[in-house]
């Protein structure tokens, strides 16, 4: 109602309305001062390909922790973040800090590893967007095959017109794209034929439970099939036991990234990390 009329509009006076946006805007400034106070990092969360037990991948996840030591979850800020400019800022956070642990990598066992960054639908709806990445790219000296942009099915709701040319343009540079959470979202498969993508990775909720639930694997099942129909690498996401992981095994879904496998680390962390102990 009032949202949607815009943001002087107003339907009713509600106090629990005002200490939303109150708050809404706090936690904006926050943001803003937090990135400039260095109380925003990255973790890195392994990829493990289950053919061979290696690292095929690291997917990014924004971390941000207050002075007090309180640790605040992307689910929170990132909407809040899409709200403004902001999200466009973060976004070009990561891909910088990305880059400086791809060059880092070079000449450790790492080297080479992609690295997955999630976008916003925010970020593809900028003209400047592709220029942007490419700067910071070439700014630090990374190539684009480095990077693995994931996008949400939302973002084909939210009518972003020139989609495909933005994914194109960037295509050309050798940055791959994956939907993340796939089939979560309301889009139809219209968005499939609408731009190239390399991987599908499959939420976690159709992961939980496939082992007592049968609907659940069907529905797993089905996504795997797409994906391989597709001839696009499948990830499974939020392997949690090995029950899950047996199941996964079972499929042609060979790429899995979990707290069971591994769960996020930060840059230094990962480094350490031995992944043919983990996995057998
Ligand atoms: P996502 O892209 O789907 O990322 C996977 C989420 O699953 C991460 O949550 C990860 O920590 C969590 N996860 C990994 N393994 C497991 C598991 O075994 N069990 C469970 N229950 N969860 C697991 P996280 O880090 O809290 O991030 C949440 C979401 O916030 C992300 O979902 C992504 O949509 C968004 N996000 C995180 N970092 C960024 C960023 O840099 N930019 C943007 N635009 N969004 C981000
Ligand atoms: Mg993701
Ligand atoms: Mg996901
Ligand atoms: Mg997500």
């Amino acid at each position: 109602e009032a949202k949607r009329k815009g943001k002087n509009t107003y339907c009713y006076y509600h106090p629990k309305m005002e200490k939303q946006a109150l708050n809404r805007l706090e936690i904006e400034n926050a943001l803003r001062h937090g990135l400039n106070t260095s109380q925003l990092f990255l973790e890195y969360q392994p990829e493990v390909d289950l053919r061979n037990n290696r690292m095929v991948g690291v997917e990014a996840l924004l971390r941000w922790q207050l002075p007090d030591g309180t640790k605040k979850s992307p689910e929170e800020f990132i909407p809040i973040a899409e709200k403004s400019a902001l999200i466009g800022v973060l976004t070009k956070f990561v891909l910088s800090e990305v880059c400086i642990s791809i060059r880092s990598w070079r000449g450790t066992p790492l080297q080479g590893i992609p690295i997955s960054v999630n976008l916003s639908g925010k970020d593809l709806q900028s003209p400047t967007f592709s220029a942007e990445v490419i700067a910071i790219l070439n700014n630090y000296n990374v190539p684009g095959d480095q990077l693995i942009f994931e996008i949400t099915e939302s973002i084909f709701l939210e009518g972003i017109s020139n989609i495909s040319q933005v994914v194109n343009d960037l295509r050309t540079y050798g940055i791959r794209f994956a939907i993340d959470d796939f089939g979560t979202g309301y889009s139809s498969f219209r968005y499939l034929q609408l731009i190239e993508i390399d991987f599908i990775k499959i939420d976690k909720s159709f992961i939980r439970h496939v082992d007592s639930n049968p609907q659940q694997a069907a529905i797993a099942k089905s996504i795997i099939d797409i994906g391989v129909n597709l001839e696009v690498s499948l990830i499974a996401e939020g392997i949690e036991t090995e029950t899950e992981l047996d199941f996964i095994k079972s499929t042609k879904c060979y790429i899995v990234q979990g707290n069971l496998i591994a769960p996020p680390k930060t840059p230094a962390d990962i480094l350490k990390m031995n992944f043919l102990d983990k996995l057998n």
